[in-house]
């Protein structure tokens, strides 16, 4: 007897590591529910998870990848950028927009060899809703951020609060939206602080947002219990069809699948020692400190964070990535570290150079907190494994995500930063020693610490439910795939 055809779905990421991952981990849950997945992407960007879907396959899983030639020669780059992570300089940064704007017919290709029954295609792609209009199937827009940066979003671009302000670090607060926020223009994304004024950028948010509206929906890497004011705004007030669907990250179960998560390399000595190192000390007494895959970080910062972490006397792991020193410079250590830190703190701290394995290191016990710059994926995964946090915006909707954490669900305390930088220009010493060290010991000690402690420990097990059979994100995933099933999306 013959089965129906399983549902079959393209996912196109973005090509950077904080788009990629979600989008992997949501490939992998859907495919865990008998849909057929197929990831777009291209060769050097399938490198970074191909061992976690060849286990899928093994499982029996039906995922696969499809590879595109990404166009870097076409737009000006040399042989091998693909991803936003090899980025060094703005101008490389602009060629590899060029380039991605080069996908459209490619991606119309596929579509036509594949057949897929819908496309999911990464928020950044605002113009995948109509290259799936021309082959007549439904394209879902797939953000990696929370329900309220996107309500703050909107609301910027639609009552443009900014007209109104006077000095780039006046207070106003955003219109419109469930909870008092108060924000300075110097917090918003460059692309949003001339808004209402600068009409070439405002052009192109309005063209995402467009998109947005005009596809048959979001999917948003999220869940009701954390953000129900902003899931029910954005759905009501602002009339989106969504479905929330998070954390996506909790479908990594097995230790292969988190190491392996956005990491091309061979298993490196650095991931299985600090997970050793971590076994020797005590209960939540370990500072976690990562700024994600792209965040550039000056070494005058860098230094300052040194100094601040020293100061609060914290046992801590600290990745670094790199520097935004001029390019092609030897990686020096001592320009960023200050003298003799790293010895001085032996057995206390752990310098990571290059990729963690953050949800390995975020589930162990001894992390008692998580000074992150406030990427969602970080921010999701501190929350599913109940660690509060120390907030560090840098850049994009950063900031918007800081307020969810330290003012709506109150799991962190904020470092104070006050500059949202441009893409790769934060040369400047945004956040001072005194502010580091004074963030870092409300986190980890004292009554309030045991409180955000307690919250975050509610927040993660709402999380896990969510996802169970029955459970919001879970309900959600299921009215999705059953609307596309029945052809009603
Ligand atoms: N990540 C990791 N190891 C690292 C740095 C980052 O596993 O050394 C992962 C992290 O777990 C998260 C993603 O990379 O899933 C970063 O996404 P996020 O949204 O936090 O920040 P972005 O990199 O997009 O700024």
């Amino acid at each position: 007897d013959s089965k129906p055809d399983p549902l079959h779905i393209l996912f196109f990421p973005h090509l950077a590591h904080g788009h990629m991952i979600p989008t992997i981990d949501m490939a992998r849950v859907f495919a865990r529910q008998g849909v057929k997945a197929t990831i777009l992407t291209t060769h050097l960007n399938a490198s970074f998870f191909s061992k976690v879907i060849e286990r899928d396959r093994e499982l029996g899983f039906e995922i696969d990848t499809v590879m595109i030639k990404f166009p870097s020669v076409e737009a000006g780059l040399p042989e091998g950028i693909e991803n936003i992570s090899s980025i060094t300089s703005q101008e490389m940064g602009y060629k590899l927009f060029k380039a991605v704007s080069l996908l459209q017919q490619p991606l119309q290709q596929v579509l036509e060899d594949c057949h897929p029954n819908c496309l999911v295609a990464d928020g950044m792609f605002p113009w995948a809703t109509e290259v799936a209009r021309k082959v007549g199937i439904p394209r879902l827009v797939f953000y990696g951020t929370s329900y309220l940066a996107c309500c703050v979003l909107d609301s910027i671009l639609r009552y443009e609060p900014l007209k109104n302000v006077t000095s780039d670090d006046q207070l106003f607060e955003v219109p419109g939206i469930p909870d008092k926020i108060m924000m300075t223009r110097l917090q918003q994304a460059a692309e949003l602080r001339d808004s209402g004024t600068n009409t070439e950028t405002t052009v192109v948010l309005h063209k995402l947002l467009e998109a947005e509206i005009t596809s048959s929906g979001v999917i948003m890497n999220s869940f009701q219990e954390l953000e129900p004011a902003y899931v029910r705004h954005y759905r009501k007030t602002l009339g989106r069809k969504t479905w929330h669907i998070g954390p996506l990250s909790l479908c990594n179960n097995d230790i292969e699948d988190k190491l392996e998560r956005g990491n091309a390399n061979a298993v490196s000595t650095h991931r299985v020692e600090c997970l050793i190192w971590l076994d020797s000390k005590k209960p939540n007494s370990v500072l976690y400190i990562c700024f994600g895959s792209v965040s550039w970080i000056s070494p005058t910062q860098l230094n300052e964070l040194a100094k601040g972490i020293e100061a609060s006397g914290v046992d801590f792991i600290w990745v670094v990535r790199k520097t935004n020193k001029d390019e092609e410079e030897e990686e020096d250590k001592e320009e960023w570290l200050p003298k003799g830190f790293e010895e001085r703190m032996k057995g206390k701290g752990l310098i990571i150079r290059g990729w963690a394995p953050q949800l390995l290191i975020l589930d162990h016990e001894a992390i008692g907190g998580f000074l992150t710059h406030c990427g969602w994926n970080s921010i999701l995964e501190s929350i599913t494994a109940g660690v509060p946090m120390v907030t560090w915006p840098l850049s994009n909707e950063q900031f918007s995500n800081e307020k969810l954490v330290t003012d709506i669900v109150r799991v962190g305390v904020g470092i104070g930063a006050q500059e949202c930088s441009k893409w790769m220009e934060s040369k400047k010493l945004l956040v001072t020693k005194e502010n580091i060290t004074s963030a870092i010991s409300q986190l980890m000690v004292g009554e309030e610490a045991n409180d955000m402690r307690n919250r975050a420990s509610a927040l993660k097990w709402m999380a896990k439910r969510a996802v169970e059979e029955g459970g919001s994100s879970h309900s959600d995933l299921k009215a999705l795939l059953d609307g596309l099933r029945l052809n009603s999306i």
